[in-house]
């Protein structure tokens, strides 16, 4: 069965939905405008239940099957990023400042049509609950959902999302049992010294040769302290001291970020983390503190959910058209802290060539959202047959 023929005719109407949100794009849990507008739809396509203001502006609508059974969730995120668009696109952001540069906005009107087409059909036994999320971007909205409560709430047994892939082949499919997407970690490492005229260098203690020390050792925690076959990176994307050419600071701070898969892993470098920052603070007359933030858990799809998804991925778009193999993202999702929770998938939906995400030229592919929307409603369906 290739893309369900009632969800094609809903093409154009979820192109409407979706460019009317890339119109109106909202930032974190701050979503008052987004979130109305899905809600209206939601009470529009007549699902049984519609649940708003979870993790602020959070929203979970169910639909019920034919028959009684277990319940699903699917979910999408809704909020976009702080980016100024530069797509010159009709439907181009109206606030200055913020634009959907992740495809969100398509993410939402796609599960919009997968709800529009069970509403109407129900061919499923059980619930489906239909998630819609915000803050993914920064990083605790599914968090936060999860804290207010919502698997339990609505008894959710099992739950998948999927995020489009510009740059990926259109139509085409990437999942994988087991890690898919990274832990997210952040780390600053602030040093305090003595600051001083530059002329008199001996009179100060100086952070910035300390600071560049730092950001060589760190490099040798990839290189020298991890097995070479396995991936993680640790990456300095900030350094700040000083203020004049005249003036050596009296501080200073280094930043950056750590992609992981394994918490021992990640134990391994918080650890080195703060041995380079103390040793070489030391070294050079300094001290200096390390403030580690955990962030998102890694993406970890269930294996026999992922197959599951494989399979009915090649169901609606072929065989050849689905990698259910894939290899693993450094990038990072909040849907991760989902799946630590349930069992579930996360799933890559090609969308052929096209500015990247978090690109200011970057727009989601209408023509992806049949298949997506069609994907979305056949996992119900599959996954809970009448
Ligand atoms: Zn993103
Ligand atoms: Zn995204």
């Amino acid at each position: 069965m290739p893309i369900l023929n009632r969800i094609a005719a809903l093409g154009p109407e979820m192109a409407e939905w979706r460019r009317y949100l890339h119109r109106i794009p909202e930032i974190g849990f701050d979503l008052d405008r987004t979130a109305a507008y899905v809600a209206a739809r939601l009470a529009e396509i007549g699902v049984d239940s519609l649940h708003t203001g979870i993790a602020r502006s959070g929203i979970v609508a169910i639909i019920e099957g034919q028959a009684p059974g277990p319940t699903i969730g699917l979910r999408a995120d809704m909020d976009a990023l702080p980016i100024h668009e530069e797509t010159g696109a009709s439907h181009a952001s109206t606030t200055p400042g913020a634009m959907h540069a992740c495809g969100h906005d398509g993410h939402t009107a796609m599960l919009l049509g997968a709800a529009k087409y069970l509403a109407e059909t129900r061919a499923f036994r059980g619930r489906v609950a239909l998630i819609f999320q915000p803050a993914e971007e920064e990083g605790s909205g599914a968090r936060v959902m999860i804290e207010d409560g919502i698997l339990e709430r609505f008894g959710i047994e099992r739950i998948f999302a999927l995020h489009n892939a510009p740059g990926m082949e259109f139509g085409t499919v990437m999942t994988a049992p087991g890690p898919i997407m990274a832990a997210v970690d952040t780390f600053e490492i602030h040093v305090t010294g003595r600051g001083g005229h530059a002329a008199m260098p001996d009179e100060t203690a100086d952070p910035i040769p300390a600071l560049s020390a730092m950001a060589s050792a760190i490099q040798c925690i990839v290189s020298r302290n991890h097995h070479a076959l396995d991936a993680l990176v640790v990456s300095v994307t900030q350094i700040h001291a000083g203020t004049a050419f005249n003036v050596v600071p009296g501080t200073g701070w280094l930043g950056g970020t750590v992609r992981s898969f394994d918490p021992a892993v990640q134990g391994m470098v918080r650890r080195r983390l703060a041995e380079i920052a103390v040793g070489q603070a030391a070294a050079f007359g300094l001290t200096a503190r390390l403030d580690y933030h955990v962030g998102d858990p890694a993406t970890v799809n269930d294996a026999a959910e992922a197959a599951f998804a494989t399979e009915v991925a090649r169901e609606v778009l072929g065989e050849t058209a689905v990698d259910g193999a894939a290899d693993r993202q450094m990038g990072a999702e909040d849907f991760g802290h989902f799946l630590e929770a349930r069992p579930g998938a996360y799933l890559f939906l090609g969308q052929g060539p096209g500015a990247g995400l978090h690109h200011p030229a970057y727009d989601f592919n209408d023509e992806v959202a049949p298949i997506g929307a069609s994907l979305l409603a056949r996992l119900v369906e599959r996954a809970q047959p009448l």
